[in-house]
């Protein structure tokens, strides 16, 4: 980075402040990985200088020979990662890929039903200031009081009363495996589009460690940097030309201008690694490590919403601490744990506050951690948990924390 040093030695600091926080922190945050260094060098390279408006082979600009590879590349992996046979690698982003839906199938104030974002939702499902909720009329369903688990019950009462035009099945934070088919029967039932959002769980999906939504839905749309643990970015797939057609059109010219050729080119990478053997296993070691950090928090008396988990997430209600989630992120930062607060069902703290925090095992498993590690990774978390008033503790248990990354290097 002698470049950046040169030019920029503000930048550059920054740069440097946040790999030491990579390094020597432990990354919790479920909606987080880390890439590889191909990956990582792809996103650096020479194709950030290329316009290629419109799609491979059909450019409204010359010199796209090459970046044509690189998307062709991506498309096809990405169809056999998921076994879809239609597949827009451009979408700049989790939120532009469901944007580009609604666009593609829907008209402006037509019903959509998605999960509630206290509940696990995206704001992208209809929250009341994204543009889901301005430009759609939202209905949404909830998760139950008793076990944590969505209510399809409601799923499809609410379908019945409301007739949505698009049910959204996938979520932020639910830590169970989601019925696709139950979801798909209900639009059925009302003659709605199902998408899926795979966003969350599209590694696990690769591995088999989640049911398949591309079977299920008529549109499924995702990031491709969480499980999937490629660059940041969206992707849309399906198995119907029709939506297909629309979709590209809405993403190109509809919302979008030049795609990203350096991100597009880094997914392709992403996709390779995926469709490796070792991809699976790292898939399969995420879920172990999510089961055996939920079992060990529990343990250390916290309660995990929903009683455990089924994939690479968690939620923890804190109030048997009597804390709050704004508390103990905070406390945990200050020991280089990096988690966020999130809103548990039925929350009655205000979202700023909340009563839980939402824990992902994905990165830390990419740098290698298993279950000895987790172990070790809820007693650091208790500890801070339990000693939250007491700065000193804190501290010493952060300098253990870092000591402790070092034997799991990342990219030093
Ligand atoms: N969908 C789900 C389920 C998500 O969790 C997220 C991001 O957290 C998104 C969509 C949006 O992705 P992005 O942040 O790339 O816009």
């Amino acid at each position: 980075l002698s470049n950046l040093n040169n030019i920029d030695p503000e930048i550059y600091d920054v740069v440097l402040k946040e790999e030491d926080r990579q390094e020597y922190g432990l990354e919790l945050i479920a909606s987080e990985n880390f890439v590889s260094k191909a990956v990582m060098e792809t996103t650096g390279s020479v194709l950030t200088n290329k316009y290629a408006e419109g799609y491979p082979d059909k450019r409204y600009y010359g010199g796209c020979q090459f970046v044509d590879v690189a998307e062709k590349l991506a498309i096809e992996r990405a169809k056999q990662l998921f076994g879809a046979e239609y597949v827009n690698v451009q979408a700049h982003s989790g939120s532009q890929a469901n944007m580009a839906v609604y666009k593609s199938l829907i008209n402006i104030g037509d019903t959509i039903l998605g999960m509630k974002l206290d509940h696990g939702g995206h704001l992208t499902h209809g929250m009341h200031v994204n543009f889901s909720g301005k430009d759609y009329k939202v209905v949404s369903y909830s998760v139950k009081k008793d076990d944590e688990l969505i209510d399809y019950e409601e799923v499809r009462k609410l379908a019945l009363e409301s007739k949505p035009k698009i049910i959204i099945a996938g979520a932020s934070a639910y830590p169970r495996i989601i019925d696709f088919k139950k979801f798909r029967d209900i639009a059925d039932e009302v003659g709605a589009y199902l998408m899926v959002d795979m966003a969350h769980i599209a590694g696990l999906i690769v591995a088999g460690e989640h049911p398949n939504p591309v079977e299920y839905a008529h549109v499924v749309t995702t990031t491709t940097h969480k499980t999937l643990r490629g660059p940041r970015g969206g992707m849309i797939l399906t198995n119907d030309e029709n939506i297909a057609k629309k979709v590209n059109k809405t993403i190109f010219p509809g919302i979008q201008g030049g795609p990203l050729m350096h991100i597009i080119a880094a997914k392709a990478v992403a996709f390779k690694e995926a469709l490796q053997p070792e991809f699976k296993d790292y898939q399969i070691q995420v879920v172990k490590n999510a089961k055996v950090l939920a079992d060990a928090l529990q343990k250390g008396g916290l309660r995990i919403v929903s009683g455990g988990t089924d994939n690479h997430m968690m939620l923890v209600d804190l109030t048997p601490k009597g804390l709050t989630g704004k508390a103990v992120e905070e406390g945990l930062g200050k020991a280089h744990i990096t988690v966020n607060k999130n809103g548990i069902p039925y929350d009655t703290q205000k979202p700023m506050i909340t009563s839980g925090i939402r824990i992902g095992t994905p990165a830390l498993t990419t740098r290698g951690m298993k279950e000895e590690e987790m172990k070790k990774v809820a007693s650091f978390i208790l500890a801070v948990v339990d000693n939250i008033q007491d700065d000193a503790k804190i501290k010493e248990v952060g300098e253990e924390i870092k000591e402790f990354c070092k034997d799991f290097p990342l990219y030093r």
